[in-house]
This record gives structure tokens, sequence and C-alpha cells, in this order.
């Protein structure tokens, strides 16, 4: 039997469809238009390519979007300078410095750096700690985006067995304490995991973060466990490329209970969900009432 796959491009289209409802509200209510500021550093296509992306569904909301595309050479200090005007600037209500930075720029340093009211991205250690305690925090877009396909498959999560693989900063370990704070029994797997295939056959929930392509196969998949695909893997097709996740999904469809496809499932939420926070940003720097 094959899987149900969970669309999350057209579950993305419903949140930037909320999101915009938002925005025209704040407007016309409060005079407020939500803005978010995108910093580049240097010329990483993957990078541009998501940088563009996201001014041009910011505009399609409503909101304001800035950009500032400096070179890769670019000083700590002037990047720490841009910031620090970011962070004063009451037009804008949310700041993401697109990663992975130039080598030469202490990534922690900078993140840090934003006002944690601005931090969009959930990445500053203050929303860390306050994810970490179950306090009201900016939720990295990635997991809180899995976290709302999940909820929306199962309505309640709680007692399910959840792995998660991987555990970097922006997607595992986040995705694990969204997990714990809906009453999983959460396991974080990585590159250390000893039998990982067993660990992950125990999943009612299997979230696959790890950069491997196609590593996730029907094996280690218990059936009828809902699968997120996070990874995006640009792997050879013909004399071009084409994306795949980390799960195996042709093989992986015929045991899950449900998958998300790459492309089109986590990818397009991680945006509709930065989008969500800035204006949850906007609604808290105005002590308005904000979006569910
Ligand atoms: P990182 O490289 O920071 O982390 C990868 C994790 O996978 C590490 O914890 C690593 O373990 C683990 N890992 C690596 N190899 C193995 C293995 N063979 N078995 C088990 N675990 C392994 O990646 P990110 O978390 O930043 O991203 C993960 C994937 O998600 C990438 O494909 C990325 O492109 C994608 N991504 C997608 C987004 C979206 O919007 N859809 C957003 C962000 C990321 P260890 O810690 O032991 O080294």
């Amino acid at each position: 039997m094959s899987a149900k796959i969970i669309d999350g491009k057209a579950f993305a289209a419903t949140v930037r469809e909320k999101v915009a409802g938002h925005v025209a509200r704040l407007k016309a209510d409060h005079g407020i238009t939500p803005g978010l500021a995108v910093v580049l550093v240097g010329e990483d296509p993957a990078s541009q390519v998501y940088v563009r992306n996201k001014g041009k569904q910011t505009i399609e909301v409503g909101m304001a979007s800035v950009e500032h595309k400096l070179d890769a050479g670019t000083s700590e200090a002037d990047l720490l300078a841009l910031i620090a005007e970011l962070n004063a600037d009451p037009a804008i209500h949310g700041i993401l410095v697109q990663l992975p930075l130039p080598g030469h720029l202490n990534s922690d340093l900078v993140i840090n750096s934003i006002d944690p009211a601005k931090d969009v991205d959930g990445f500053h250690i203050s929303n860390v700690g306050l994810l970490g305690t179950g306090q009201k925090s900016m939720v990295p877009c990635t997991p809180l985006g899995c976290l709302m396909m999940l909820r929306d498959h199962h309505g309640s999560l709680s007692g399910l067995n959840a792995v998660v693989i991987g555990r970097s900063n922006i997607v595992g370990k986040p995705m694990a304490q969204l997990l714990l704070g809906e009453s999983c029994t959460v396991t974080i797997a990585h590159s250390r995991t000893r039998d990982i295939e067993a660990v992950c056959r125990q999943a009612d929930i299997l979230v696959a973060a790890v950069g491997r392509p196609e590593m996730v196969t029907a094996d280690w998949i218990k059936p009828g466990a809902t699968v997120i695909d996070v990874g995006i893997n640009r792997v050879p097709n013909g004399e071009k490329h084409k994306l795949v996740g980390d799960v195996d999904f042709a093989s992986a469809v015929e045991v899950a209970g449900a998958i998300t496809p790459v492309p089109g499932g986590v990818g397009p939420m991680t945006i509709a969900c930065l989008l969500a926070n800035t204006v949850t940003a906007a609604c808290r720097a105005n002590g308005l009432d904000e979006p569910e």
C-alpha cells in the first residue's frame, strides 16, 4: 500500500494566505507593515536562490522586503554594524542572515548580535534557550514547518515515538525540542549512532535531516510511520541535476503511512514559516495579539 503524500507546497500556500490576511489587518487597523531584512554575504549560488525566493514571497504577502547583498570579503565589523542598524530600525521586524557565512566570519557571533525579538530564524542563543525551556520564543522555520505538517496529519502527537536523524543547531536539535514539547518520546540519531536502521524502525515519526541523498530506505521505516524528509541534495541526472531528499522516496512510499516529497515537502513550508515568524515579530514589537 502506498503512503499518503503530505503536500507541503499546498500546505505552505494556505499558511501564506493566512499570513497575507494578518498583514492586511496589521496595515488597515494599525498602520503597520511588517518588514523583513535578509542579509547575504558572498555569492553562494544556493543561498542566492533562497534569498531571491524569500524576497519574492515576502512581497507577495504584502510585507516589506529589504535585501542587503554584501561581497564575500566583507569584514565582521561592517557586518555587525549593518546588523546594529537593522536592530535599531523600527520598520524592520525580522532579520535573517543567510547561512553559511564565508569562513572568516564568526557565525555564532553574528547571529547572537541580532536582536532576539527580530531573530526570525530562531537561531539566537536566547531563542534557543527559551525553546529548550518551553518558553515563548522564535522557533526555527524548518522544524516549525515540519511540526505543522505533523500536527495537521496526526492531530495529537502525544506518546508517539519520534526519531530525528541529525543533530544540527538549525534543524535536528530544535526539531527534537519541538517534538518533546508535543510529548513525543524522542531519540536523536547521528553519524555515531549504532544500528541506526533498528533505531529508526522504532519510530512512529521519522524526521531525516542529514544531507545524504536517499540514505533512509524502506527497511529503516516502521510500517505505517510518518516520514518527514528535510534533506535537499543535488545529485547528477544525466547532464543536469535533480533534487532528492535524505529518504529513498520510491521504496519508502511503499512502507510509510505518510511521507513528504522532495521537492514539494518541507522546503516550501520553511519559507512560509519565515513569513509567519515575521508577522509574529511585528505583533510582539507593537504589543498586539499574535496570530495562532
Ligand atoms: P548538518 O550537516 O549541519 O547536519 C547533518 C546531521 O546529519 C549531523 O548531525 C550528522 O551527524 C548527521 N549525519 C551525517 N551523516 C550521517 C549518517 N551517515 N548517519 C546518520 N547521521 C548522519 O545539516 P543540516 O541539519 O543543516 O541539514 C540537513 C539537511 O537538511 C541537508 O540536506 C540540508 O540541505 C537540508 N535542509 C533543508 C531545509 C529545508 O528548508 N528543507 C533547511 C535546512 C536544511 P554528526 O553530528 O554526528 O556529524
